[in-house]
């Protein structure tokens, strides 16, 4: 049987593990992105070859256009005859302040993480799908872009703007059978949420608690598989009601 290849940015950990392993539990070999903290990403590929699934960590930043490219290139020379026919661009920061505080390097690094972390990888693989004729790729997004969240202009900003993208892309590769869509997530417990009043916020949730990066990953799932053939260009909200 043929490999199939999927690829998770921040496949590592929180939603991108939970990601990784749900794709691996569809039969794609899935290459585990990281930015640095290798022994999550060695847990990740520990847990999907437990389940019976395969795959690959794979070390780059996706906010740095040499390192996306040199290092994807090089697995596009090892793996020839091969292409990546789903992306998940989930790799994610945020860095929250008050825009009158905000620092050049809050505003930056978040943008350059998430928007151009998604130009850099989309571009470069979005070549091997237009050829092929089959490709899923879909971003993670946030609530925080889609409704827009106080001390955080520099993440609603960058997640917003994936969402244009998203829109956008759908609509130039439709024709060749690859959709594209988007995932706005609410408020998942993984490290990214563990500073925040778990609490506090969960008066505001109509489900009263916080997601699992499980509750994405079905579906990313749903979105990455042949029978979401005809859903692209879409954001799909996933926050226990909070926003909708
Ligand atoms: P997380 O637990 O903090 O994990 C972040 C992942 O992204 C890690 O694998 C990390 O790798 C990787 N990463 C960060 N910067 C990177 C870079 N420059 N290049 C490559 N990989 C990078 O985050 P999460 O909560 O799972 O969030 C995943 C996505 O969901 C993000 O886009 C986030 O904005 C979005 N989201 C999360 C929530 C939430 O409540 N958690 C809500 C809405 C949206 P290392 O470990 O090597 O640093």
């Amino acid at each position: 049987m043929d490999r199939k290849y999927a690829l998770v940015t921040g496949g590592s950990r929180g939603i991108g593990r939970a990601i990784s392993i749900q794709l691996a539990g569809m039969g794609y070999f899935v290459l585990v992105n990281y930015r640095s903290n290798e022994m999550e990403a060695d847990q990740t590929v520990k847990i999907i070859y437990e389940n019976g699934g395969e795959c690959e960590k794979i070390k780059f930043n996706v906010g740095n256009q040499v390192d996306v490219e040199n290092v994807l290139g090089e697995w596009m020379l090892q793996n020839k005859t091969e292409y990546i026919e789903v992306v998940i661009n989930n790799a994610g920061i945020k860095k929250d302040n008050l825009l009158m505080w905000m620092t050049n390097d809050e505003w930056k690094s978040v943008l350059d993480t998430s928007l151009e972390g998604f130009y850099n990888v989309t571009r470069f693989l979005i070549k091997g799908m237009l050829v092929k004729r089959y490709g899923r790729i879909i971003n993670v997004v946030s609530l925080s872009g889609v409704k827009g969240m106080a001390g955080q202009t520099n993440y609603s900003a960058a997640k917003a703007a994936v969402i244009g993208a998203t829109k956008a892309l759908a609509l130039e590769v439709a024709k060749r059978k690859i959709t594209v869509n988007a995932v706005a997530p609410g408020f998942i417990q993984t490290d990214m949420t563990m500073d925040i009043d778990a609490n506090q916020y969960k008066k505001i949730i109509p489900m009263e608690r916080f997601g699992l990066p499980e509750e994405v990953a079905a579906v990313v799932a749903f979105l990455a598989s042949k029978e979401a053939s005809y859903v692209t260009g879409e954001v799909i909200n996933i926050n226990g009601g909070l926003y909708t």
